[in-house]
């Protein structure tokens, strides 16, 4: 069953909000760094000598306390909200669709305003899911994806253009507006499960659409101002970036970011992997565990991630489940199987249950605690590209006189 909600976004009082890009023109502030917001004071006159001070006013508002209106901003002059007001907005990306499911779990479409030359406002996904001791926001890096995962259906989307750190950003405080999130605030109600924790978003992972070491630069950026104890705080030990294998990159991410590391590996063999993780082909399983093995920070307490999609009659069977176990000896490591999740049009089913949890079992036995991830968010398409492929598919179809056939999605799903 899915709830469908009224997508017109609260303060978390009750009072509706103006939900962002489509309803001013003016550019946000809601994202920026602190030196992008200098920049911005300093574009409507601020003195420079005041420019630290202001800039500290508007960080705490805007990431603390997660306002959507310059007038909110009691210790910021009325004449300074007035200059604010005038040229910029807080808006977060616009709500297209918002999904809660049976469980608890989130799904939002979103619209970003468009840069440049673009001619339609690019889409992407944003995903939470609550548990009873935490809550993790699956953010987007990309609109669409380069790379082309067999097994995804955001591999089905061409590559539109690497995200901002604004709009990394963006998706975060729009998550914290719309399950209540921020203090003072209060949570929807609709009664679904929200984490029985002082804040509900407790983790961020890098894993909706896109290649996140792709967009390193962007991606850090952005993870600065989510870790930034000053703001949103959201600790580097919570945050995770997945990657599909992009080798060069992820010890620089170590070095730099300091995140938490997945890696999205599905196969224990190069010949299946080239099939399922493309990108193999350049950054073999060798290579790719040698990076993994020297990832900054390494240790029995910050361990790797590696995700293993489980497909039916493709990689689930025991011998599969042994070499895992072989591959990742002597890596600190979780090992996260999760059961395919299938979109239309794709060619890979979900392995048996008896299956799962007969490879679960040699996992488990050689000491990985609870490696199989619970399915969430099913009945709301739960699996990263599927909720911008329907869209595209709707506005397809509208622009198509009746009776034509709708354009498939083709295949893909993480
Ligand atoms: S799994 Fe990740 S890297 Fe691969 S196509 Fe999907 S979004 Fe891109």
């Amino acid at each position: 069953m899915v709830l469908v909600l009224d997508t017109t976004p609260t303060d978390g009082t009750g009072t509706p909000q103006g939900n962002g890009a489509a309803q001013t023109a003016k550019p946000s502030l809601a994202g920026l760094s602190r030196v992008r917001l200098a920049e911005a004071l300093g574009a409507i006159g601020v003195p420079e000598k005041q420019r630290r001070m202001r800039v500290n006013q508007l960080w705490s508002w805007i990431y603390v306390r997660g306002v959507t209106s310059f007038d909110d901003m009691s210790d910021v002059s009325k004449d300074l909200r007035a200059r604010l007001a005038a040229t910029y907005s807080l808006d977060r990306p616009e709500i297209v669709s918002e999904q809660v499911s049976v469980d608890g779990t989130r799904k939002w479409l979103l619209r970003l305003p468009k840069r440049g030359h673009e001619v339609n406002a690019p889409e992407i996904e944003t995903v939470y899911i609550p548990e009873s001791d935490r809550g993790t926001l699956c953010i987007s890096s990309q609109v669409g994806c380069t790379l082309t995962c067999t097994f995804c259906h955001t591999g089905t989307q061409r590559l539109v253009r690497n995200l901002e750190p604004e709009e990394i950003v963006g998706q975060i405080l729009l998550a914290r507006d719309r399950i209540g999130d921020w203090p003072g605030s209060t949570p929807p109600g609709d009664g679904r499960l929200l984490p029985d924790t002082d804040r509900k978003i407790t983790n961020i992972v890098l894993m909706g659409m896109g290649e996140p070491l792709y967009n390193l630069d962007n991606v850090k950026d952005a993870m600065e101002i989510a870790a930034d104890g000053d703001g949103l705080s959201v600790s580097r030990r919570r945050i995770t970036l997945s990657t599909s294998g992009v080798v060069p990159e992820i010890g620089r991410w170590g070095e730099e970011a300091g995140t938490m590391l997945a890696i999205s590996l599905h196969a224990v063999r190069d010949d299946l992997r080239d099939i399922l993780v493309p990108i193999n082909k350049r950054y073999p399983i060798a290579e790719l565990l040698e990076a993994c093995r020297n990832y900054p920070g390494l240790s029995n307490a910050r361990r790797i991630t590696f995700e293993y999609v489980m497909l039916k009659g493709v990689n689930d069977s025991i011998a599969d489940a042994k070499a895992l176990v072989r591959l990742l000896a002597g890596i600190p490591a979780k090992i996260n199987l999760i059961p395919f999740n299938p979109w239309p049009g794709t060619d890979y089913a979900c392995s048996d249950w008896e299956t799962i949890e007969a490879f679960a079992d040699v996992v488990n036995r050689a000491g990985y605690a609870s490696p199989v991830r619970t399915p969430r968010g099913r009945d709301i398409l739960a699996a990263c590209g599927q909720l911008k492929s329907e869209s595209a598919r709707l506005r397809a179809s509208e622009r198509k006189p009746s009776g034509e056939a709708h354009p498939t999605d083709g295949p893909g799903e993480a």
